[in-house]
């Protein structure tokens, strides 16, 4: 890290009410001193006279011309009580493209260098105020799609990833000092249950965060749930049904094609796209075979599978077609399949057991996409097979996942060599390994391209 002093535009480009400047580093005061004139005033504000955590009403002049640029008000935040540690000031111009690259120009003509991507966060992370996990952290508090999966990004801002990897720090910390002393000390007695103990702690926190995880990515990253059943028996009206009842949510990711219709919506705090697929069942038809295929990807991408029946009716020909080719799907394929048994506002009730008994695995339903019966259910069932429902889901990166990946490998090296009766300085070897290995997870090993890979994710100004 250089010790400039660093300036961003820190809110998205386009028009709003503010937009705020942002400045940090060691010239951060004398910096905003050069172009900010308290309002009623002429002279410059020597912040560094200012009570810190104060707000200053005024204008941004160019020093050079004397122009007025823009009224803010300055927030002055002495280091280290700031986001990077350092002397803060955040500029709130009026939220205009121009006011707020003028402002940032002037900061710059002032002696600021314009920040890196992240590089705030970076130098919150260097000047220790978050670890790498936190850090982390807050690209997952930005990009939130869900409150849920914004109270779980929270909760690692706040350090709870890595509190749940300090058990497994701790115990290897403590067996690598015993193995460590026994090398020195060869003569004394060692107790070796102590090191299964101690590789079995670790293990089983680490095993800990990888359960979470994947519930935990379901909130992150979302899950795609796939409609399918044949013509007429309300896929569509499940569709609008449970847009209704949930509300889409803004979601990046590309809409609609002819074929396979997709929305999001918030299943539980996990942000669900929703496809509703043309037909899985092969056809001669050209145009329809083009639906076909997309909605067999849509199919293999999806992580549950919807059946839709009409349940006023005997399962046509169709209805037991599809789940023919549900059932005979390669076993890697194999995505939960909750079947929708729909229109139970009609009366009789037809039974479905012909299908039923095709899918033993799945889990059924009652629903009226019409009246909004047993959609709770479904919902339920749909969390329910996603292996959401696991207590504590946590976020973590890929990044983050390898290494608790690597750190477990080096255990069960270390246990394989201890049940071995392989010499201790050997088992230290792989302990330290773990310990390594963990310590990338939190950035207290973690080397400069893995940093930059890391905060180049992060937009300019945060
Ligand atoms: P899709 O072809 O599978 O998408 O089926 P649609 O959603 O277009 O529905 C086919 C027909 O069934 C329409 O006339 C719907 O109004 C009707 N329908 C769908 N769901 C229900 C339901 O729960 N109850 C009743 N009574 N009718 C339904």
């Amino acid at each position: 890290m250089d010790n400039a002093t660093i300036a961003a535009i820190a809110t998205p480009p386009g028009e709003g009410g503010i937009g705020v400047v942002r400045i940090s580093g060691p010239d951060a005061a004398p910096i905003a001193g050069q172009i900010f004139r308290k309002a009623g005033r002429r002279q410059r504000v020597d912040l560094h006279q200012v009570e810190s955590h104060r707000l200053l009403f005024g204008k941004i002049v160019d020093p050079a011309t004397g122009t007025v640029i823009d009224e803010v008000l300055l927030a002055w935040m002495a280091g280290p009580h700031t986001y990077t540690r350092e002397d803060t000031v955040e500029l709130s111009c009026h939220g205009g493209p121009v006011p707020l690259q003028e402002t940032l120009r002037l900061a710059l003509a002032a002696g600021a260098r314009h920040a890196e991507p992240g590089e705030f966060t970076l130098r919150a992370f260097l000047n220790g105020r978050l670890d790498l996990t936190q850090a982390e952290a807050v690209l997952n508090v930005i990009g939130a799609r869900t409150a849920e999966s914004l109270r779980l990004a929270v909760s690692d801002l706040g350090g709870d990833l890595a509190r749940r990897l300090e058990p497994a720090n701790t115990a290897l910390v403590s067996l690598l000092a015993y193995l460590d002393a026994s090398a020195d000390f060869p003569d004394d007695e060692i107790e070796t249950a102590d090191i299964a103990t101690g590789l079995q702690a670790a293990e089983d926190a680490l095993q800990g965060v990888i359960a979470g995880s994947k519930a935990g990515m379901l909130y992150r990253e979302g899950a795609r749930i796939a409609l399918v059943g044949r013509p007429n028996v309300g896929k569509s009206s499940l569709l609008n049904a449970l847009l209704r009842a949930e509300r889409a949510i803004v979601t990046p990711i590309a809409g609609t094609t002819r074929d396979v219709i997709t929305e999001t919506i918030n299943l539980r705090g996990i942000p669900a796209t929703l496809l509703d697929t043309a037909g899985i069942v092969e056809t001669d038809d050209v145009v329809e075979r083009i639906g076909v295929e997309r909605s067999r990807t849509a199919l293999r991408t999806a992580s549950a599978v919807v059946l839709v029946l009409d349940g006023s009716m005997e399962p046509l020909p169709g209805d037991l077609e599809i789940a023919r080719t549900l059932a005979m799907r390669p076993v890697d394929e194999r995505t939960p399949v909750v079947v929708a048994i729909n229109k139970a506002d009609l009366a009789p009730q037809v039974d479905q057991a012909a299908v039923l008994t095709m899918l033993p695995d799945a889990t059924a339903v009652h629903i009226s996409a019409t009246t909004g019966t047993g959609l709770e259910a479904l919902e339920a069932a749909l969390v329910d097979v996603l292996g959401a429902a696991t207590a504590q889901p946590s976020l973590i990166t890929a990044r983050q996942r390898a290494a608790v990946d690597r750190a477990l490998a080096h255990i069960h090296d270390a246990q394989e060599a201890h049940a071995a009766g392989i010499p201790q300085d050997l088992l230290a070897t792989s302990v330290r390994a773990a310990l390594h290995a963990v310590g990338e997870v939190t950035g207290e090993h973690v080397d400069e391209a893995v940093l930059n890979e890391i905060f180049s994710r992060f937009c300019i100004g945060k």
